[in-house]
């Protein structure tokens, strides 16, 4: 069986694991990625969030990406019965990007994927981690498996699982949790939307609340294609009659922001489901490998947080694991875990918000105070490790204090 031997090996080459191979690479370091799949391969997450333009910066992407042309993204609107919350980035309370992109992912990941091999990181496709043997120095063997059923194996001293929704590390040492979110499904496809006009602002992604928990994406790209999904409880999509593409076309029906601009509207592809995303794990790390994108935590879509919490993991793991491999202590609880989980847990309070809809009656009260609602901004881009933000620093009652002076200032008709 052939053998070979890396420094770090990074499972998964999507955003997650590209960003992690391209910094430790640059630092001179041996890496190779193995990937499951053929690229360019279908994902959802077209959304992406500000804070990810520094994490893409410092992995060398920005230039390659550049040149795709992908729609740029300023903001997001949120839409409920006619009233609309409109986020520009332009106007935030934190100092940082005030913009990013909206992509098809299969263009984008594939971008990133080569742009990393240019540099310098080999990338087996369609090559899949079986099994890991950490010996008790923390270094490992992985058994990987081609598409012919060819096994070898790799020795690296590290790995990163950057697994995604494959959650190897999780799934082969027991590692993965049941997650505190409520199971959720989506039903989407991409169209082809000839009835956009700039009154659509393609520069955001549109967030429509269809009813208080079920809410419809809207995300333009460049090449005239605009993805658009419904997201809720699975229960509300049983109410629909047919197969997957009635129910589809029988919501954006039943929607009137939507029912001009996409009835009859032609599909890139037939409609896809995912349900029941959510996923978590104890430990984020162990001897000899961190975890780092959707495998650690994934909460739910809503505020576009994925991609900006897989690339963002990932620029911090791989940093830790450059020092880790120079020979220095690295304390991953406290330098990595809690740092992640400070940004998961500010986009959970959100997330919390959003479905019990405090979040709503923020957006859309009637006279937003402009200074908080720039510090609410900040979190929409993704933002959420500024502490010195109260947005961020006191999330959860943060929101709730608003909610609660926005009730009562309704109720006494000072709104
Ligand atoms: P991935 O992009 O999933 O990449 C992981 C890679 O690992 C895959 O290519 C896979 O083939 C490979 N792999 C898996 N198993 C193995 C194995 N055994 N061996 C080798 N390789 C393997 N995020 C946003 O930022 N914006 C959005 O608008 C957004 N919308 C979403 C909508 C829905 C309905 C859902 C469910 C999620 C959404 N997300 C969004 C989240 C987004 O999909 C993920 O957070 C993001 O793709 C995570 O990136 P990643 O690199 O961690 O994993």
């Amino acid at each position: 069986m052939k053998n070979e031997k890396v420094d770090v090996l990074v499972i998964g080459a999507g955003p997650s694991g590209t960003v992690a191979a391209s910094i430790v690479n640059k630092a001179g370091y041996k890496v190779k990625i193995v990937e499951k799949q053929k690229f360019p391969r279908f994902v959802i997450g077209e959304s992406l969030l500000p804070r990810c333009m520094e994490a893409l910066d410092e992995a060398g992407f920005l230039p390659f990406i550049e040149q795709k042309g992908f729609q740029q993204k300023s903001g997001a609107k949120f839409v409920r019965d006619g009233a609309v919350c409109d986020f520009s980035f332009a106007s935030q309370y934190t100092k940082g990007w005030n913009w990013t992109w909206q992509v098809p992912r299969a263009d984008f990941d594939k971008t990133l994927a080569d742009a990393v091999e240019s540099m310098g990181v080999p990338v087996d496709y369609e090559t899949t981690v079986t099994d890991i043997k950490f010996n008790p120095d923390t270094t490992s063997v992985t058994t990987v498996e081609d598409k012919d059923g060819n096994k070898s194996t790799i020795e690296a001293r590290f790995i990163i699982d950057g697994s995604g929704y494959g959650r190897v590390i999780p799934k082969l040492f027991n590692l993965d949790r049941p997650s505190t979110q409520k199971p959720r499904k989506a039903l989407f496809a991409h169209t082809v939307d000839l009835n956009r006009s700039m009154a659509d602002e393609p520069n955001r992604i549109t967030i429509v609340v269809h009813k208080p928990d079920t809410w419809v994406w809207v995300i333009p790209f460049s090449n005239g294609v605009t993805s658009l999904g419904f997201v809720g409880d699975p229960e509300f999509f049983k109410q629909f009659e047919g197969d997957d593409e009635k129910v589809y076309r029988a919501i954006i029906e039943s929607e009137p922001y939507l029912a001009d601009r996409f009835r009859n509207v032609e599909l890139k592809f037939g409609t896809r489901i995912l349900e029941s995303w959510s996923a978590t794990t104890d430990k984020f790390f162990g001897d000899g490998f961190v975890l780092t994108g959707n495998v650690t935590e994934f909460l739910d879509p809503i505020f576009s947080s994925g991609v900006t919490l897989a690339t963002v993991s990932s620029q911090i793991a791989a940093k830790l694991v450059i020092r880790k491999l120079k020979g220095e202590d690295v304390d991953w609880k406290t330098e990595y875990q809690e740092v992640m989980m400070q940004g998961v847990n500010t986009f959970r309070a959100y997330v919390f918000a959003w479905y019990d809809t405090s979040l709503h009656k923020i957006f859309f009260a009637p006279k937003p105070v402009p200074e908080i609602q720039n510090m609410i901004c900040s979190v929409l881009a993704g933002y959420v490790w500024d502490t010195t933000n109260p947005y961020v620093r006191d999330h959860a009652r943060a929101i709730e204090k608003l909610a609660k002076v926005i009730t009562l200032e309704e109720s006494i008709g000072k709104r």
